[in-house]
């Protein structure tokens, strides 16, 4: 049974004091969950999670991820405008972004962040906008599908990112006549992947394409970054990931590829995202309306502006009737927004305890790829975020917007 981690007391004591609907976020999970990562990857010495800002870019969010030791993974010039304001500089910033305009560039040289560039275009590029850096990483894309454990888990092939293999070393060979002298590689293969398998894989892709750069150009690779990925158990039926089997599984690709190759000096580098921030927050909100059609609908007082995933992937989140844990799950709904748009639905012939008008809903794991993604259709406000403290205080870390941010960038 997948449980809400605050008590249906708690909640509505919450939901009173700030009003529906809001994201609400667990302190102290986000922070075991980053301190056992670290520990997973503490056999490597130079390893740094750089957490996907775009995951959840609340600013009191990066700052605690700050504090246990993760820098940011930036995509974009507000990405890492959020990362400089948050006191993150130099190497706590990874800028892996992709199609990226001149001035996104120059500002993440201004700031010393990492560039992980995407494409061998992008080295004229940079060189002529804003210089090469000494320190650079480049995206590798092995196309094909990655296979995991027998089982095709992506297709690499299709997705737009990073450079072939042979325009690695020409890159490499390229960049080291620019002024390089460190260099990164870096893969992101396969999204939210449940299984211990995934970054073992991926970072023996990894290892055995770095030495062989090594050899070919004799660069200097100083890490290896593997990105994102790492998935989280959404159903109730499934099972976290066990990030110390993970660890261990890299530390092997690494002690059996990197090490004989003289190459014992390499980070490890991780830019998670939903591994960091996903099962530590909720969207929650109440029951406004309940109708009786073709279907059985719950409405509620939140919207795909607050929560995108099952509308644009058909993403199942698990969803919990406040104080009703116990309850039979007999009755099936269609737990929808008020958008108008028939796919503002946040579960499907979803089986939940029967509901009424004023029940608080669970949404569950919304802590990444959750507020971050949403927008402002139907004129609807995005809603705000609260914090659970280690304490058990409750503070907010973002207001709604109002109706005056909606109109700020117009002119009447
Ligand atoms: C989205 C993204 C991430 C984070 O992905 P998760 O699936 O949230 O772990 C990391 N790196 C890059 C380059 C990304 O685009």
């Amino acid at each position: 049974m997948k449980k809400p981690f605050i008590s249906h007391e708690k909640l509505t004591e919450i939901a009173a004091r700030f009003g529906t609907p809001f994201h609400l976020y667990d302190e102290r999970g986000i922070r075991e969950n980053a301190r056992n990562l670290y520990k997973a990857f503490a056999w490597n010495p130079g390893y740094k999670e750089f957490f996907a800002v775009k995951a959840n870019p609340n600013s009191t969010i990066l700052r605690i991820l700050k504090e246990e030791g993760c820098g940011t993974d930036c995509a974009s010039y507000t990405e890492l405008m959020l990362s400089e304001r948050g006191g993150f500089n130099g190497s706590d910033i990874m800028f892996s972004s992709n199609v990226t305009p001149a001035k996104e560039y120059q500002y993440a040289r201004q700031l010393n962040a990492t560039i992980n560039l995407d494409d061998i275009t992008h080295i004229d590029f940079l060189k002529d906008c804003a210089g090469i850096p000494e320190t650079i990483c480049c995206r590798y894309n092995p196309g094909g599908t990655m296979e995991v454990s027998n089982g095709i888990m992506d297709n690499p092939g299709d997705a737009k990112y990073g450079f072939t293999r042979p325009q690695l070393t020409e890159g490499f060979e390229k960049l080291l006549k620019l002024g390089a002298k460190r260099f990164g590689l870096h893969a992101f293969l396969v999204s939210n992947a449940l299984t211990e398998l995934y970054y073992p894989k991926l970072a023996a892709i990894l290892f055995r394409a770095a030495v062989e750069l090594k050899n070919e150009t004799g660069a200097h690779i100083t890490f290896i970054n593997l990105s994102g990925g790492v998935g989280i158990p959404m159903k109730p039926e499934q099972n976290p990931v066990d990030i110390f089997a993970v660890g261990d599984g890299v530390r092997k690709a690494y002690e059996e590829i990197l090490i004989p190759a003289g190459m014992g000096d390499v980070a490890i580098f991780t830019e998670l995202g939903r591994y960091m921030l996903g099962p530590y927050g909720c969207l929650v909100s109440t029951v406004l309306h309940q109708k009786h059609t073709h279907k059985e609908y719950i409405g509620l007082d939140s919207c795909a502006v607050d929560l995108m995933r099952p509308a644009i992937y058909g993403a199942y989140h698990h969803i919990t009737v406040s104080g009703k844990d116990n309850a039979p799950a007999d009755f099936k709904y269609d737990v929808t927004g008020s958008l108008c748009e028939n796919n503002d639905k946040f579960a499907i012939d979803r089986m939940l305890p029967k509901t009424d008008v004023g029940d608080l809903v669970v949404i569950h794991d919304t802590g990444a790829h959750g507020y971050s993604m949403g927008y402002n259709y139907n004129g609807k406000l995005k809603s705000k975020e609260l914090l659970l403290k280690e304490n058990g205080d409750v503070v907010m870390i973002r207001r709604a917007e109002t109706p005056e941010d909606y109109f700020a960038t117009l002119t009447f």
